[in-house]
């Protein structure tokens, strides 16, 4: 294990150098070998230690420092590295001490001074310690941690920000024994989670998205001025358009305001998308597509939000929230649509404890054995059912419909209707919604009598649609009704181009009112709702780009 220190501490330079010297020749290659002159800069190491989320195998102490022994430091060490196994370096007259100390600090082992022969009298009893502290399971390489509130929406979003980003951690919760030591390493305490401790080492109190981005490795910042192409939106048109574009040599620049992948990406089982007969889930669609968009050098931003476009011929700028902007000589709009909040008293409250839109799959271990309800009738709340399903002691789906032929896929419904424990309960919705610190209870109307009834759960997982959260573009580029972005022949009214409309031609097909900006997937008015067209429409807008781009 390559990670894990072996450290040593004693005040006598000369004892400290030779004990470090005689761990290293034996040691040296699989351990890394740590000297202190002072408890307190040994306990310092060992902090440091756990916030990079590394190894100590075994703590070897001398007993007579001044300010704090060896005892002292054990016993403060065992907070950190409760596993690490603890030897206390003595001299004959110090034996009674020593032998106290079995109890204090459950020493492992006191070693007599001087130890010569190491061969003889120290690395047989480091080799033992090292082979029991090899077959605990503490052992763990590093990696990201979040140390949080079991419910608290903050919480939540972390650990969701970092699930759909694909990056893997450890969720500790704070009023557990190591997350504790964790937040009292990085010298935090309760009222500053939720913690996320990187790999390096570094704890960042109740980060933002682009913080967090930014510290486990993902890109926040242009590395240019000018594009060929950027893209706006994530999810599969965006990658499909990214993919596609860069593929083809365009300077491609794809920005995100939250995680690849979209909507696609909090799918538990995509099962009709082409090539994949044995379904595939959201997140690894995901992750081959934006690896896919990296190997063609298409550049990608997490955590920033397109606010505003405006035409400076001959290109068009794209303004962040933050006032900075980038430009580009053409635009893949790809914003895709949001979820649709569930309107009843007391549900806001408590969006992120015990209330979640979508799948919010990092949550389905922590239903293991309890009632769940979903609202919604379609496709995505028919597979967060299947998926839930494998957790959960019951599932309740809840449709305002008589059933769910009319909204959901044949091959869902069979799926549905052949498991135990999934219950869809027709003609009703959710009312109210109320807890203290998460979701206790929810209030159910039969939509045919109006008879209430209060549910204990708290669990309530909602897809009811979605829409385009476009009005960021105000009028720029023309709308439908509904928000969503009209392109091609769609903006011709009676023959006649749009207002303002400069070119000699009519719009291309999935060309919005300003020249250069197309629109795909679920953003465009009358795309199909659906991870092939979407992708499809991606790699579509790339080559009218290359016409436009060619006809200027
Ligand atoms: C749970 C679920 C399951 C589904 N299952 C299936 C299925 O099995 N089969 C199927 O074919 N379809 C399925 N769908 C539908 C499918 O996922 C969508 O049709 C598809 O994701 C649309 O892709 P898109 O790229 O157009 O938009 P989206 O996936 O919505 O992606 C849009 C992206 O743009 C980002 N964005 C928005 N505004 C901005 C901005 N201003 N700046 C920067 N970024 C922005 C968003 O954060 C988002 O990541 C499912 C949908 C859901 C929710």
């Amino acid at each position: 294990m390559q990670n894990a220190a072996i450290l040593t501490v004693d005040d006598d330079p000369s004892v400290s150098r030779s004990v470090a010297r005689d761990l290293r020749r034996r040691y040296g290659d699989r351990y890394r070998v740590i000297r202190a002159e002072s408890g307190s800069t040994a306990l310092d190491a060992l902090r440091e230690i756990k916030l990079r989320g590394e190894q100590v195998a075994v703590l070897l102490a001398d007993y007579r420092m001044p300010g704090m022994n060896g005892i002292e430091f054990l016993e403060a060490a065992m907070d950190v590295f409760p596993l690490a196994r603890r030897v206390l370096l003595t001299a004959y007259a110090d034996t009674d001490a020593a032998i106290n100390a079995i109890n204090i600090v459950d020493l492992d082992h006191y070693l007599l001074k001087p130890w010569n022969p190491p061969e003889e009298k120290l690395y047989p009893v480091l080799d033992a310690l090292l082979e029991a502290w090899l077959t605990t399971p503490a052992v763990t390489m590093p990696e990201t941690k979040v140390v949080g509130h079991r419910w608290s929406a903050r919480s939540f979003a972390v650990r969701d920000f970092l699930a759909r980003n694909l990056v893997p951690y450890r969720w500790l919760r704070a009023d557990e024994a190591e997350g504790a030591r964790l937040l009292a390493a990085a010298g935090l305490g309760e009222a500053d989670v939720p913690v996320v401790i990187t790999t390096d080492g570094k704890a960042l109190a109740r980060p933002t998205e682009t913080d967090l981005a930014a510290h486990v490795g993902m890109a926040t910042t242009p590395a240019s001025d000018l594009y060929d192409l950027a893209v706006i939106g994530g999810g599969p048109a965006g990658l499909g358009a990214a993919v596609y574009g860069a593929s083809e040599g365009l300077r491609t620049l794809l920005v995100e305001q939250r995680a690849t992948g979209g909507q696609a990406g909090q799918s538990s089982r995509i099962e009709n998308y082409l090539g994949f007969p044995d379904g595939v889930s959201g997140a690894q669609l995901t992750d081959r597509a934006r690896r896919q968009a990296q190997k063609f050098n298409a550049e990608m931003l997490t955590t920033r939000e397109v606010v505003g476009l405006e035409r400076q011929d001959p290109v068009t700028l794209l303004r962040f929230s933050d006032d900075t902007a980038v430009a580009a000589h053409t635009v893949v709009l790809a914003t895709g649509v949001s979820y649709r909040l569930l309107d009843a008293p007391g549900l806001a409250d408590l969006t992120g404890r015990g209330v979640f839109y979508g799948s919010a799959a990092i949550e389905a271990p922590n239903c293991s054995g309890e009632e769940i309800y979903i609202v919604g009738g379609a496709n995505s709340a028919g597979q967060g059912a299947v998926y839930f399903s494998r957790f959960a002691r019951r599932v309740h789906i809840l449709i305002r419909g008589d059933d769910l032929t009319r909204s959901m896929s044949r091959y869902l419904i069979d799926q549905i209707e052949g498991i135990a424990n999934i219950e869809v309960h027709p003609n009703t919705e959710v009312v109210g919604g109320e807890g203290r610190d998460h979701l206790e209870r929810l209030t159910l109307c039969d939509r045919r009598s109006g008879r209430v009834a209060t549910v204990p759960t708290s669990w309530l997982f909602v897809f009811i649609g979605a829409e385009p959260r476009t009005d960021w573009l105000g009028d720029v580029v023309a709308r439908d009704g509904n928000g969503y972005v009209l392109t091609g022949s769609d903006l011709l009214a009676d023959g006649l181009r749009p207002a303002g409309w400069a070119p000699s031609r009519d719009p291309y097909h999935l060309e919005s009112s300003m020249p250069g900006v197309f629109a795909a997937g679920d953003v465009r008015a009358g795309s199909v709702k659906r991870v092939a067209s979407a992708v499809g429409e991606g790699a579509m807008a790339v080559s009218l780009v290359h016409r436009y781009l060619e006809g200027r």
